[in-house]
């Protein structure tokens, strides 16, 4: 299900909605916070602030994958080291099956389950950078 997550600006909850057209509502407050104009499609512009720049992150648990390494680390002297290259194995197929999110620069609105187009790349510090000034 293709979900949309945020910040309220006004009553400061967190907000996670499965996205449908029409207006952007907190599920606390009913403050309107947006607008989705096609649910179908990877939003070109945020629905919440209008910016059209978007990062990728996968919803990967980094603790998970230092447990991962550690098990394999373990297991070294009974499998001759053997152990280390198939956690190795496991936590790229792990990694690979995440699904990714798409985050916006700007303000932070999460996208989840969207076909996320291939132009948005992980996050880039100097695009970061020039959106915590314009926050400030
Ligand atoms: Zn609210
Ligand atoms: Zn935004």
């Amino acid at each position: 299900m293709k979900t949309i997550a945020w910040d309220c600006p006004s009553c400061k909850k967190f907000c996670c909605v499965p996205v449908q057209a029409g207006a952007l509502i907190c599920p606390h407050c009913s403050e309107n916070c947006g607008k989705v104009d096609s649910p179908d499609f990877f939003p070109t512009s945020c629905p919440r602030c209008t910016c059209s720049q978007f990062y990728l992150v996968k919803d990967f648990n980094q603790a998970f994958g230092c447990l991962i390494m550690l098990i394999g680390i373990v297991l070294v002297p009974r499998t001759y080291g053997l152990s280390l290259p198939a956690m190795a194995l496991l936590d790229w197929f792990l990694f690979r099956r995440i699904p990714s999110a798409a985050i916006c620069y700007r303000c932070g609105a999460e996208f989840r389950d969207f076909d996320i187009p291939k132009h948005i790349k992980p996050f880039i510090h100097q695009i970061g950078v020039k959106y915590d000034r314009k926050r400030k």
